[in-house]
Order: C-alpha cells, then structure tokens, then sequence
C-alpha cells in the first residue's frame, strides 16, 4: 500500500496556484498602470490657460464640468479679450471694431465661467498675473488668417499690443506669477499646433509650458482625438451644461437648432466638443 505513495493529483494545485498568482500579478499591475496614468489622480487645483473668450468653453467646457463635479477647484487665465474676432451677424454687430466690444467679451466670458463653475478668472498682464515689478498690460488679440480649411495662420497686419509681439519671457512671467499664487495641481492648456493653428493659441502653449516647468507644476495639453499616450475623457453627461455655457459667448457663435453644433461668427459649424484628450508633457 505504501506504493501508491505522492499521487500525481498532489501536484495539481501547485500548479493552480502558479495561474492563479500570475493572474493576480497582472491585474495587480493593471490597476498600478491605470492610476499611474490618471492625470486626475489626487488632484484638487488645476488652471486652465486660453487665450481669448469663448476657447475655454468650445475646447475644453466639458472637462471643465467634469473637474468641477468631481469637486476640483478650477481657474481660468485668459490672455486677450478676443478683440479681433468677427462679431455674428444680428443685433451685436454693431460691436465690431469697438470697445464696447471689448467690454461685451468681458461680460460672456464671466456669463460662461459662472454657469461651467470656474471658481476664479484672471486675465494675463493683470494682477496677480502679472511678474512683479512690471505695470499692468493688456494684451491684444492677435488676430489670424485662414491658410486652409481647419488651420490659421498670422494675421496680415498684427498691432504692436498683440499678443504674439510680446516677448515669450514676459508673457511667461506673467504666467508663472499666477501660478506662484494659485499653486495648482495641473496646468491645462491647448497643444503646441493650437487646437487649429491661431498664433496666440500657440503662444500661451509655450507660455504655459515653460511657467509650469519654471514652478514644477505637472502640465498637460488638450487633443482633440484618442491617442496612446493622452488619457481619454467621455464627457457627453455634460452636454446641456456646455451648451448653456456657449450660449453666454453670443458675439462669437450661434449654437446650431439640432443642439449639437456651434455655428462661428465666420459661419464655419463645428460639433460642441464633448469628449476630449489630456496629453502630459
Ligand atoms: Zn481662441
């Protein structure tokens, strides 16, 4: 009887144990990988940085509902107050070419902050972002020309109070001051094509890169399609609060009758973009 001995049976769950440890080894590292790669993870501050009214909103409103509701603290810095833009054709456009314009931009963007939950608003060359020791400034929209359907380009005559005139250093500095103050988590802003090519998209692009690299803040930058190395945010529950927001910008677009395009003062129609990508550099 003693033949019978070790069974083969007895190696059985050994063996068992060898898949099982390997399956819990992977979905252990699979949920390693997946917080490693929330950019979100522990966050409780984030400064989004755009340059003109009505970008915070058609870029990146969703995203900002998102972090909102999630309970994260967000701000907003805004570069110009969107001065060259076209107006839409109706009763605003009468604004064109005006200050009162100005002042009109001021007002929605303060309408779509407030309805999107953006807790504070600056504007760049402004205190407290502004670098110290240097007097206020305003700088001026740009401005852009179309070089092909989906991509801008400089404008034809561009002020010396434009945004893209002024020295990267500075308008870097004025960044980094408000970062200093606000000390937030994560810096968002558009990617370093800008969103669609406008030169002062791409310019607070470098500006926000360098100041978070200056303060050490992590930065990450908006896409607009699901690539590997971006995080990928399905954000359409915020639909109707988006759609709100865009309504305040009503000097610069119209939102479409079927509630899921905008139409631009220049009448190009996008979709209201309810899904977006954050990509760290
Ligand atoms: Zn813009």
């Amino acid at each position: 009887m003693a033949a019978v001995g070790r069974r083969p049976r007895d190696r059985v769950p050994v063996a068992g144990a060898s898949r099982w440890s390997a399956a819990l080894v992977l979905a252990l590292a699979l949920a390693l990988a997946a917080q490693r790669v929330s950019l979100l993870h522990g966050v409780s501050t984030v400064l989004f940085v755009h340059a003109h009214p009505d970008d915070e909103t058609i870029a990146t409103g969703a995203l900002i509902a998102e972090l909102v509701a999630r309970g994260i603290r967000v701000s907003l810095l805004t570069a110009t107050r969107g001065e060259q833009g076209e107006v839409v054709p109706g009763p605003l456009s009468v604004l064109e070419g005006t200050d009162a314009l100005t002042r009109e931009r001021e007002r929605e963007l303060a309408g779509a902050a407030a309805t999107l939950g953006i807790d504070g608003r600056f504007w760049l060359g402004m205190p407290p972002a502004r670098a110290t020791g240097l007097p206020p400034r305003a700088y001026q929209d740009s401005g852009m020309t179309w070089i092909r359907p989906g991509l801008a380009g400089p404008a034809d005559d561009i002020d010396d109070d434009a945004l893209v005139r002024a020295p990267l250093g500075e308008v870097t500095a004025d960044v980094a001051a408000l970062i200093g103050l606000l000390e937030p988590a994560l810096v968002i802003s558009y990617d370093n094509g800008g969103g669609y090519g406008h030169p002062d998209h791409v310019r607070m692009h470098e500006a926000a890169v360098a100041a978070s690299r200056v303060a050490g803040v992590a930065f990450a930058e908006v896409v607009h399609s699901e690539v590997d190395d971006a995080e990928w945010f399905d954000l359409s529950a915020h639909l109707a609060t988006v759609t709100d927001a865009l309504r305040c910008h009503a000097s610069q677009l119209t939102v479409d009758g079927d509630g899921a395009h905008i139409v631009h003062s220049g009448g190009q129609r996008d979709p209201i973009i309810t899904a977006v990508g954050l990509r760290p550099l």
